[in-house]
């Protein structure tokens, strides 16, 4: 073990079973760890950096800020956070943007948002807010509650009230649930990431966004993971030619700093006001110059690519022996491997110079949008390689 292995195991809390490799240096798709192995990095960081490790261009507009001013709060306009805020409506069409620091962050505030729009409107009891059964939106007390998954929720008790779970792709079970109770918001993944790369039916997805339309709920969507250009579109929902009322988003949309924007649209665009809600780091300076840089590479062209390159992998996989089943959309993919655990697939894809994720019992692709050709066909084979040998 190096050095920093032994330290980190010595002093860093416990929460991540790390795999032995310190990764030490890195450009584009390409890492290197302490040994000077090469990999090819499928996994991004777990969806961050967007267009790779140390990108040029994100890199440069980082540093140029870092020199001007690196931090002011929220108490003072700063550029970058202005002009990111504007560039995120103008390409969504939504209103407002508050920006903080994380994925879950980002849904605190749109489950306020939701709570305090259905409050303001329909009085201080429509406070439910309906998730599906599967569902990850994060890790604080309150985005714990809204994650549908129970074995995250047993050690942490009691948790935040007003959130009920019901099953995905079964709108009969959401609009039964939405009415036996004061229902403020409906919140769900386009794609359930954490919960095993599961897109959502479009009837379904239609369905929902429908019904919180004709009974005034508000719709949000969390797309952390499935944002910023990963299933060849801006955002997924776009996908499915819904409009929500908020989008949340975090991980790709800073590129590899903490940035998380939750989006308001013209619904809920004066819900906040004055005191409501803040944040010290949310905003700073040096993330948004940095997601300017992503949100404004995010067009047709490199979604077209990233579309492209998705064909490609879900050819590559579909119908191979050894796999179960390929699920997912763009640059977000799911394999399941039927001879072989997950596990075992990323470790032999780690010996053999590939960084991969998992997700549930699949071995999950979340390469950087812009990985070169190249590097993407090499890392298919050592997979294809490590699901059937
Ligand atoms: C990762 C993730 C979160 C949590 O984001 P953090 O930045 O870790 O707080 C929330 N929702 C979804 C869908 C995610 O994938």
């Amino acid at each position: 073990m190096t050095d920093t292995k032994i330290i980190d195991k010595e002093y860093v809390a416990n929460t991540y079973n790390r795999f032995p490799v310190e990764i030490v240096s890195g450009k584009g798709s390409y890492v290197y760890d302490a040994d000077g192995k090469e990999y090819i990095d499928m996994g991004s960081g777990i969806g961050v950096t967007s267009f790779g490790i140390a990108d040029d261009e994100w890199q440069k507009a980082i540093t140029e800020q870092l020199s001007k001013v690196q931090h002011m709060s929220n108490l003072y306009y700063t550029q970058p956070c202005a002009n990111l805020a504007k560039a995120l409506c103008e390409k969504t069409g939504m209103k407002k943007v508050f920006f903080s620091n994380s994925g879950a962050e980002s849904n605190e505030c749109a489950i306020k948002v939701a709570r305090k729009y259905a409050a303001d409107k329909k009085g201080a009891e429509y406070s439910t807010i309906i998730t599906l059964v599967n569902s990850f939106h994060g890790r604080t007390l309150t985005t714990l509650s809204a994650t549908g998954q129970e074995h995250y929720h047993e050690l942490f008790q009691p948790l935040t009230p007003g959130f009920v779970h019901t099953p995905a792709n079964d709108l009969e079970a959401l609009i039964k649930v939405a009415n036996q109770n004061k229902t403020a918001g409906i919140m769900m993944e386009i794609i359930q990431g954490e919960g095993g790369v599961l897109p959502l039916e479009a009837e379904f997805v239609k369905g929902v966004a429908k019904f919180a339309k004709e009974n005034d709920i508000v719709l949000i969507i969390d797309e952390v993971q499935t944002g910023n250009g990963r299933t060849g579109e801006l955002y997924a929902y776009m996908n499915y030619g819904i409009n929500p009322d908020v989008v949340s988003t975090a991980k790709g949309i800073g590129g590899g700093l903490p940035l998380g924007a939750t989006m308001l649209g013209e619904k809920v665009e004066s819900v906040l006001g004055f005191g409501d809600h803040g944040s010290t780091f949310g905003g700073n300076p040096v993330c948004c110059a940095g997601a300017l840089t992503i949100i404004n590479r995010l067009d047709e062209k490199l979604l077209n690519e990233v579309k492209e390159k998705s064909k490609y992998v879900f050819s590559q996989f579909e119908n191979l022996d050894g796999v179960e089943e390929v699920c997912g959309l763009g640059l977000m993919i799911g394999i399941k491997p039927s001879k072989k655990t997950a596990a075992e697939v990323l470790k032999a894809c780690m010996d053999n110079g590939v960084l991969c994720l998992t997700a549930k019992d699949k071995v999950r692709l979340l390469p950087a949008l812009n990985i070169p050709m190249e590097a993407l066909e090499k890392a298919v084979s050592v997979i294809k390689k490590a699901i059937t040998e």
